[in-house]
């Protein structure tokens, strides 16, 4: 097939690379590659630690992905002999106050019925584990299944086995014969024809002509990029993730010396880096690991992250020859190898499990809309007998 991918974050890369190993004519269509959400992204494969009440849909994709990561990994690094900076070290969640040791522990128990390896420690048993970590940490709980990449080397990787694939142009429409999509127009003017278009484009796949309404929103997220002076190396040796008196930050330590410290969640503000977002995250960050008040900061950086009305991915077939894959929010990374594999089989029109196409269905939200209208059209208001004795309906 011809398909003409729109997007060349993570997960317009990795659906591409996936399409192109089974043999497809693929090209990629994105002005600046590898320059939204996926470049802020701290690359936390996070599938643990990240768990949270309310996932029921998005837990077992993240699990699903995270064991594809491995081999995921395994065949980019080969193909593009980079290292990606995949590392299997774990997660220290630590707390600083009882609300926080709480929350940790409650955390931990989640995690634990969900089948996940946990291990609770103490304030003094973390510092000996990561001897980084300040003495205002009371509390921690180890989950060693969870992963790290640099999503950065992910995407420079992809983009390099794509080669000339990728095409720095804009996409402004996709269009159609008849009652399919046939293909889509760029920015320049020019129509490209193809089989299948996948519209991989974060936020913007909401603004192309032609794709039906999507409920998409920006989840700004702000992020750091710090220098541990030589003396201090390593300053950790393993993602921490903190709970400081109910405000949450986590730091992740790479090979080259640099740590990341992440991330705001904030559905408005400035387009741009923010100062209450920054000092927030380095005043948590310097609580739980003291060290970082020594570093040099090489970057500041903001995103939107691209999230549905219910966080999960907006992953599906949406009509005949167009394939939506957004709506990633705080898992791009994490999901992109499930997002690849499964983008290519409905591309390709494979069966795919059944329960997870429609978790993902970017069209759920209009049919759960529609069967509210129907469960909603016979009801009428209760008879209520008002105090004079007289019969009315009710109106509120
Ligand atoms: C601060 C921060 C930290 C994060 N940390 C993590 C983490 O630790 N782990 C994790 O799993 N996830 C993390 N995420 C989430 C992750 O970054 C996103 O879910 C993921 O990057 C989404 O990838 P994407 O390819 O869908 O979107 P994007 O990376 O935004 O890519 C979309 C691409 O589409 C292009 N585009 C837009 N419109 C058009 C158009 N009309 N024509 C052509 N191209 C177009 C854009 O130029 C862009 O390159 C983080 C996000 C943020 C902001």
């Amino acid at each position: 097939m011809r398909i003409a991918v729109i997007g060349a974050g993570i997960i317009g890369l990795a659906t591409a690379d996936e399409l192109v190993g089974r043999g497809h004519e693929v090209t990629v269509f994105d002005p600046e590659p590898a320059n939204g959400s996926s470049l802020a992204a701290a690359g936390m494969l996070a599938h643990a630690a990240e768990m949270s009440w309310g996932q029921d849909a998005l837990a077992p994709l993240m699990r699903a992905s995270a064991e594809k990561y491995p081999e995921f990994v395994d065949r980019l690094s080969a193909k593009s002999a980079r290292s990606l900076g995949h590392r299997a070290d774990g997660t220290l969640s630590v707390g600083v106050d009882a609300a926080d040791r709480e929350a940790l522990v409650a955390l931990s128990r989640l995690q634990r019925e969900q089948g996940l390896s946990v291990d609770q420690l103490t304030g003094t048993a973390a510092r000996d584990f990561e001897a980084g970590l300040g003495p205002a940490v009371t509390s921690a709980v180890f989950t060693p299944d969870d992963h790290q990449i640099d999503p950065r080397l992910v995407t420079a990787a992809l983009l390099e086995v794509l080669g000339d694939r990728v095409r720095l142009e804009s996409v402004d429409a996709v269009t159609r014969t008849g009652e399919r999509v046939t293909g889509i127009r760029l920015a320049s003017g020019v129509q490209i024809d193809a089989d299948a278009v996948v519209a991989a484009a974060g936020l913007g796949t909401a603004a192309i002509d032609g794709i039906p309404a999507l409920p998409l929103r920006p989840v700004w997220g702000d992020i750091l990029r710090l220098r541990v002076p030589p003396a201090l190396r390593p300053l950790l040796t393993r993602t921490v993730r903190a709970q400081v008196r109910g405000r949450s930050a986590y730091l992740v330590p790479r090979g080259d010396g640099t740590v990341v410290v992440g991330a705001s969640v904030r559905e408005g503000g400035v387009a741009g880096v923010h100062a209450g977002s920054v000092l927030a995250l380095l005043r948590d960050a310097e609580t739980v690991v003291p060290g970082i008040g020594e570093c040099e900061i090489v970057e500041m950086l903001a995103r939107p992250r691209p999230a549905s009305a219910d966080a999960v991915p907006l992953l599906g077939l949406v009509e005949e020859g167009l394939l939506v894959s957004t709506g990633f929010d705080r898992h791009g990374v994490l999901l992109a190898p499930l997002a690849a594999e499964v983008g290519a089989d409905l591309v390709e029109g494979r069966p795919v499990d059944e329960r997870l196409r429609s978790a993902v269905d970017p069209q759920r939200f209009a049919d759960a809309a529609a069967s509210r209208a129907r469960d909603n059209a016979d009801w009428t208001p209760p008879a209520v007998v008002d105090p004079v004795g007289a019969v009315s309906k009710g109106s509120s």
